[in-house]
C-alpha cells in the first residue's frame, strides 16, 4: 500500500480554516489530526474532538516523552501534534490534515519534506478583522494579539506551496482537494507505478 501524505493547512486566525478543514474531512474523507493544547476550551468545544485539552504540566510531559511531532507557542498557549496518530495513519495510506500555525508547519516540512503546505487567507485584511470581531468569542485584547500574530504569519506565506483564498467555502474546499489530487498525479509521486508499467511493458517491446 502506498504511504499517505501530510497535508499541512495554516491560515490566519479568522480565515475560516477550521470550517474548511472540517468540510474537507466530511466531503473527501481526509484523516484529521487532533492537536493537544493548553488553551481553555471555547464554548461548544469537546475534549478529544476539537483538541485534547491539557494542563501545562501534561503538555510538558507530552514533549518530554517525544509524544509530539511538533509544537509551538501561539499567543498565550501551547499547541502540538500528537505523534502516534499521524504516523499510524500515514502508514495506513491515509492523507492526514494538520491544521497548525506557521512555526509548526516549518518544523513539519523539515521533518517530512514531501508534506504539502497550503495557506488559507481571506481576500483582504478587513475581512479577516471583521471575522474575528464577529466571532464574539474573543476579547478585544485577544483580537489584537491575533491580528499582530497574523502580521507575523504573513511573513511566512511565501514558504507555502499553495495559497488558497477562502471567500466562498465550497470553492475553497474543492480547490484544496483538487490541489491534493493533482499533487498525487505528479510524476515524482508516481515512481513505483511508472517503473512497474515500464517493467511489464518491457516484455512486449
Ligand atoms: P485556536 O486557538 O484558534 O484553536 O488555534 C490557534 C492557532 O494554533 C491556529 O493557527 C491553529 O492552526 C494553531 N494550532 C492548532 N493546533 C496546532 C498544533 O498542533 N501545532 C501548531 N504548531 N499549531 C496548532
Amino acid at each position: 500500500m502506498s504511504k499517505g501524505r501530510l497535508i499541512v493547512i495554516s491560515g490566519f486566525s479568522g480565515s475560516g480554516k477550521g470550517t474548511v478543514v472540517s468540510e474537507l474531512v466530511k466531503k473527501y474523507d481526509y484523516s484529521l489530526s487532533i492537536s493537544a493544547t493548553t488553551r481553555a476550551p471555547r464554548e461548544g468545544e469537546v475534549d478529544g474532538r476539537e483538541y485534547y485539552f491539557k494542563t501545562d504540566e501534561e503538555f510538558k510531559s507530552l514533549i518530554d516523552y517525544n509524544g509530539l511531532i511538533e509544537w509551538a507557542q501561539y499567543v498565550d498557549n501551547y499547541y502540538g501534534t500528537p505523534r502516534k496518530f499521524v504516523e499510524d495513519e500515514i502508514k495506513a495510506g491515509k492523507n492526514v490534515i494538520l491544521e497548525i500555525e506557521v512555526q509548526g508547519a516549518m518544523s513539519i516540512k523539515a521533518q517530512y519534506p514531501d508534506a504539502l503546505l497550503i495557506f488559507i487567507s481571506t481576500k483582504d485584511v478587513e475581512t479577516l478583522h471583521g471575522r474575528l470581531v464577529n466571532r464574539g468569542s474573543e476579547t478585544e485584547d485577544v483580537i489584537k494579539k491575533r491580528m499582530k500574530r497574523a502580521a507575523e504569519e504573513s511573513q511566512s506565506m511565501d514558504n507555502y506551496e499553495y495559497v488558497v483564498i477562502n471567500d466562498e467555502l465550497e470553492e475553497c474546499v474543492d480547490t484544496i482537494h483538487y490541489i491534493v489530487v493533482s499533487e498525487s498525479c505528479k510524476k515524482e509521486n508516481k515512481g513505483e507505478l511508472i517503473s512497474n508499467i515500464k517493467n511489464q511493458l518491457s516484455k512486449w517491446a
